[in-house]
């Protein structure tokens, strides 16, 4: 299976994703994940994504789609993916079809997970992330065993100014790719309200 998820930032799908892919025995490839551990590492690939990624701004096309297409070309993903957060414009969209087209594959499904803002407002500011596994937490939904330890931190991305942005951003570039995947027949929409195992089987079911 060769899936991309859409959806709002905060609308879950980092926890869908890793959940999914699971199931599906698929790599799953956030190009978020990626991003955050090429700044940590202090790489030329994050220093050039960490200004774009503190201002709630997309990372420009030919850093991000040129990394997209590396990570694509690995072993793992040559049966099926799982990719979250890429596409996120519809440039980058037609760059994903033309590199699965040289490899002489097609996408299956377009996952759109829909929240309303009120709810991923709500859903960021309690966001909380292991450092050492990488665990997407919610300090009221999904809480931490200790909500003080050292290993767990808050995305910078995740304070209030950020996100109204953040948000902004996905309004007017990445919800254009409902359309485009509308028009391609691949999309496929589900509600992320609810509990995390039942927006899980909605996904499971919605994309056979
Ligand atoms: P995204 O990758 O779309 O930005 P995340 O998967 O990181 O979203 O989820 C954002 C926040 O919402 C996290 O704190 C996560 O624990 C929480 N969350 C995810 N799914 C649900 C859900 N079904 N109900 C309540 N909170 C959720
Ligand atoms: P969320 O799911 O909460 O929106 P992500 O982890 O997917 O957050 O992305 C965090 C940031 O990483 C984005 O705001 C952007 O700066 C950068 N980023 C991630 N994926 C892409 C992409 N496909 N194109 C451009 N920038 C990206
Ligand atoms: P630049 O284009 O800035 O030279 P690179 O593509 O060389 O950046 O990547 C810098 C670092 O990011 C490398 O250490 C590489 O392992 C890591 N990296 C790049 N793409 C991926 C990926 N798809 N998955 C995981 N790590 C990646």
């Amino acid at each position: 299976m060769r899936l991309v998820l859409v959806g709002p930032p905060g609308a879950g799908k980092g926890t869908q994703a890793e959940i999914i892919a699971e199931r599906l025995g698929i790599p799953k490839i956030s190009t978020g994940d990626i991003f955050r551990a090429n700044v940590s590492g202090g790489t030329p690939l994050g220093l050039k994504a960490k200004e774009y990624m503190d201002a709630g701004e997309l990372v420009p096309d030919e850093v991000t789609n040129d990394m997209v297409a590396d990570r694509l070309a690995q072993d793992d993903a040559k049966d099926g993916f799982l990719l979250d957060g890429y596409p996120r414009n519809t440039e980058q969209a037609k760059v994903l079809d033309r590199i699965l087209d040289e490899a002489g594959v097609t996408l299956d499904v377009a996952l759109e997970l829909t929240a309303s803002d009120d709810e991923v407002v709500r859903r960021l500011s309690g966001r909380r992330v292991s450092k050492s596994t990488g665990k997407i937490y919610h300090l009221e939904f999904d809480p931490p065993a200790d909500p003080d330890s050292e290993d767990l931190f808050q995305r910078s991305d995740d304070k209030p100014e950020t996100v109204k942005h953040r948000l902004e951003v996905y309004a007017e570039q990445t919800a254009p790719l409902v359309g485009f995947y509308e028009q391609q027949g691949k999309l496929t929409r589900i509600d992320a309200l609810g509990e995390v195992a039942e927006v899980t089987e909605r996904a499971l079911n919605a994309i056979g």
